[in-house]
């Protein structure tokens, strides 16, 4: 058990996703497929001293055939998982339909790489984000330049002040050795040109697990305030994005590897 794991604690004042001091830490299974999966892994998230829950309840998947996730039946495990366990949940938005409820049972509104660029989304979740005071991870298009970016970040505080934050999540290249292509420029150009905190998610932009620890130590060496790591109690079941989540021994290693990272830098994690 390390000192970070009081970090816990001080949750319920929370007054943001990201702390100057701190990396942030979200860790969660790409989707929740059932009561008993989140909650299996709500425990390694929380034993491992981290204060943030992912988990996909609406799923945007690339072919209609794949898992499309638990929707309402989601967001209820992830409420009650996320109180139980003490620890704030982050999810995605997909819709204008169902931004409503996913705003209702989770503290952080996730909008996908997918949906960057779907306007009529961002203004619906910006509005609602003011007033429920929610914070809001916007992911890069994985098409997307940093301008675009920037601009798609507009729209979400177009009617009052939201805490945005950036997400990069690796774009399309021509290299197919990883899933996409890890952008790491993108954060000291993020630093020069906007006030927007900016956290990464190795897993999707590597797309295997065992490349995720390397990216998510450059990730905080080059100064991001975050990460968005999937982590699965057994990856080899998941019905989604397994083969890019971390097990729990990977999980607490790489905890173990950002520590000593952070250290150097003056940052504590949580
Ligand atoms: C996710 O985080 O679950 C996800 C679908 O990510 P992205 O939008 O980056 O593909
Ligand atoms: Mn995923």
């Amino acid at each position: 058990m390390t000192d970070d794991k009081n970090n816990n604690k001080d949750i319920g004042n929370d007054p943001g996703l990201i702390q100057k001091d701190y990396i942030t830490i979200i860790a969660g299974p790409c989707a929740i497929e059932s009561h008993q999966q989140l909650e299996n892994t709500a425990k390694i998230v929380k034993d491992l001293g981290l204060s943030y829950l992912r988990g996909g309840a609406y799923k945007p998947r690339t072919s209609p055939y794949s898992f499309q996730g638990l929707e309402e039946k989601g967001l209820e495990y992830l409420k009650e998982i996320g109180q139980k366990y003490g620890l704030k949940t982050v999810t995605e938005v997909t819709d204008t339909v169902n931004a409503g409820i996913v705003a209702e049972n989770a503290d952080v509104l996730q909008i996908g790489t997918r949906n960057m660029s779907n306007f009529a989304l961002l203004k619906k979740v910006g509005e609602i984000a003011f007033k429920k005071k929610k914070a809001v991870i916007l992911k890069r298009g994985w098409a997307s330049s940093i301008k675009e970016w920037l601009q798609a970040s507009e729209y979400l505080t177009m009617n009052g002040e939201v805490e945005v934050i950036l997400c990069e999540r690796g774009i399309r290249t021509f290299d197919t050795n990883t899933r996409f292509t890890l952008d790491l420029a993108a954060v000291p150009v993020i630093r020069k040109l906007s006030k927007l905190p900016i956290i990464i998610d190795p897993s999707h932009a590597m797309g295997q697990s065992d490349l995720v620890t390397p990216m998510s130590r450059a990730a905080i060496a080059a100064g991001a305030d975050g990460l968005i790591v999937e982590t699965h109690n057994d990856p080899a079941s998941a019905l989604c994005d397994g083969q890019q989540s971390l097990n729990p021994k990977e999980m607490a290693e790489l905890l173990k590897q950002i520590k000593k990272i952070a250290s150097v830098i003056g940052k504590k994690v949580r």
